[in-house]
């Protein structure tokens, strides 16, 4: 054995980098693999989220909705002349960004004594991991524990091979270097209408071919109708229960068939990009005596403690169940290191946060109505829309709304729903609200700063009980 150590973490995405700080933080000799390389082939830690995901795509919505709030500034007595953007430029920021929060995991690991080995590492057997560096060495390291957190890659189909010009996934639709004429993209997810939203904001006409007949299924039925109808406003043209059957690329640009009820359908454009979700990696990470098993989905199998079937190894982040959310795979690498170290933690699956970033943005924790209603349970619910919140009134933003949902018989909370600016703000509310079991009523006996847009969490959950103030209720308030 060239090394032991007390712990190996393979991955330094936000599951593994937040992994292994922790270990390390507790006292464990700690060493992290990652086989990630910038453009410059360069070692680069934070894996998809802070190279290729949240990170850079936050980059370009924010610089893309300054882009177009600056259109609008003439409504409200700012006289600018016709914005401009340099798409270069616009990169060079968003590169700028990755390259500080990149530089700060490294910065994390040496404060906190985590040893990176910059290349690919794979699980032999027992606990022995195998490290093949970057620059031609290798050596065996025998470790106390494992924790596996490789991530996950985007999905393909058939119908639309990348070829990285003009047929690009989500990390080929980061780097443009100019703003397309036209767009497709196929999947209306979280990634089509984020990216779709960038680059429609920057002039691209954006159509989006969705397989299923309904928008967001995940997300609450008023909201997905009413993000879908401000989406449209904005440009987005999404077509829903479109079949892609195809793609050619010819003479310089590239061209889409589908089928849409019943009818063959093509557009032609500039670039289309594939996000259709992402599948979970485990490629050459697993040697062929390894115990660990992978379920039908590709998913490493665990338990809720992210235990796998073999003795201290583990995984986390997006190559487990789950949603694949980068918050959610950071909470459980710290549980794991912790209970490595003897404490009890645990990852509260039903408060897992979810966000798209388009403008307005739209949030969620907890259960759906849909979902209430399957369990058989009832709900009651409060909702109050930004048009009549005074902040949203002053800044001009007024499309949105929450909605609280709580159990009717116990008045605890089960969901909360925004779409609206800085929704994924306000969810951060619902968060620690249902964490600590809060009721509606413990929401509406608090007090929230006036004015503000929180207020419409406030008053949403005054209305669950039909007792909001700046809002018409749906019941007469009791007494
Ligand atoms: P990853 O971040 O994928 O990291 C895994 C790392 O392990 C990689 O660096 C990989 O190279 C390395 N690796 C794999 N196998 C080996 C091996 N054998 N040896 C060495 N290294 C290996 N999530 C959010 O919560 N919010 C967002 O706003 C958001 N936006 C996104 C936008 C886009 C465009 C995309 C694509 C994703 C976005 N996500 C977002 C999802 C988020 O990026 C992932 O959920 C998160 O990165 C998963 O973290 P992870 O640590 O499990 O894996
Ligand atoms: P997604 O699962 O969100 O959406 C994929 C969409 O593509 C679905 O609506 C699906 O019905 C559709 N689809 C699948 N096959 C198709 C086909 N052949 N033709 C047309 N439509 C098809 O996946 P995504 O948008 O690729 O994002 C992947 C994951 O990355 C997300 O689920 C999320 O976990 C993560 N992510 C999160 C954020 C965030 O938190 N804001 C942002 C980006 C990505």
């Amino acid at each position: 054995m060239d090394r032991t150590t007390d712990l190996v973490v393979i991955g330094a995405g936000p599951a593994g980098y937040a992994a292994a700080i922790r270990c390390a933080q507790l006292g464990f000799k700690t060493i992290c693999i990652d086989k990630s390389v910038d453009v410059q082939r360069k070692p680069t830690l934070g894996g998809t989220c802070l190279n290729w995901g949240c990170i850079p795509s936050k980059a370009l919505l924010d610089i893309s909705q300054k882009f177009k709030d600056t259109k609008e500034y003439a409504e409200i007595g700012i006289g600018v002349s016709e914005p401009t953007m340099d798409v270069n430029q616009m990169m060079a920021f968003k590169d700028s960004v990755v390259k500080r929060l990149t530089g700060g995991i490294q910065t994390l690991f040496t404060g906190n004594g985590v040893t990176f080995l910059p290349g690919v590492g794979q699980l032999g057997h027992g606990k022995q991991v195998s490290y093949r560096g970057h620059d031609g060495t290798s050596e065996l390291i025998d470790a106390k524990h494992v924790i596996l957190a490789p991530g996950s890659v985007p999905m393909e189909i058939s119908a639309a091979p990348l070829d990285n010009e003009f047929i690009v996934d989500s990390t080929g639709a980061l780097e443009f270097d100019k703003v397309p004429k036209k767009l497709g993209i196929i999947g209306a997810g979280i990634i089509g209408l984020e990216l779709g939203s960038v680059w429609r904001r920057l002039g691209s006409e954006v159509v989006i071919l969705e397989a299923l007949d309904d928008f967001l299924p995940m997300v609450d039925r008023r909201i997905a109708r009413d993000a879908l109808r401000i989406f449209k406003q904005q440009g987005l043209d999404i077509r829903l229960g479109a079949r892609v059957v195809g793609t050619e690329v010819s003479d310089g640009s590239v061209s889409v068939n589908y089928q849409l009820k019943g009818e063959d359908q093509t557009y032609a454009c500039d670039k289309i990009i594939v996000a259709v979700g992402r599948r979970p990696y485990t490629e050459g990470l697993l040697s062929e005596g390894s115990a660990i098993k992978a379920d039908e989905r590709g998913s490493l199998f665990v338990n809720d403690l992210c235990s796998t079937s073999a003795p201290d190894i583990y995984a986390v982040g997006d190559v487990v169940r789950g949603p694949k959310l980068a918050h959610k795979g950071m909470e459980e690498g710290v549980m794991v290191a912790e209970r490595i170290a003897g404490h009890k933690p645990l990852v509260n699956y039903d408060t897992v946060p979810s966000v798209i970033y388009t403008h307005p943005e739209i949030a969620w924790v907890g259960e759906t109505e849909s979902e209430i209603q399957a369990m058989g349970d009832e709900f009651k619910s409060g909702m109050f829309s930004y048009a009549a919140n005074g902040r949203a009134i002053a800044a001009n933003d007024t499309d949105g709304m929450v909605k609280i949902i709580a159990d009717k018989a116990t008045d605890r909370v089960r969901g909360i729903h925004i779409i609206g600016s800085q929704a994924s703000e306000l969810i951060a509310q619902g968060v620690i609200a249902m964490e600590f079991g809060a009721t509606a009523e413990d929401l509406a006996l608090t007090m929230f700063a006036h004015p503000s847009l929180s207020e419409s969490v406030h008053e949403a959950a005054l209305g669950v009980n039909g007792n909001a103030i700046h809002a018409v209720n749906r019941r007469k308030s009791s007494k």
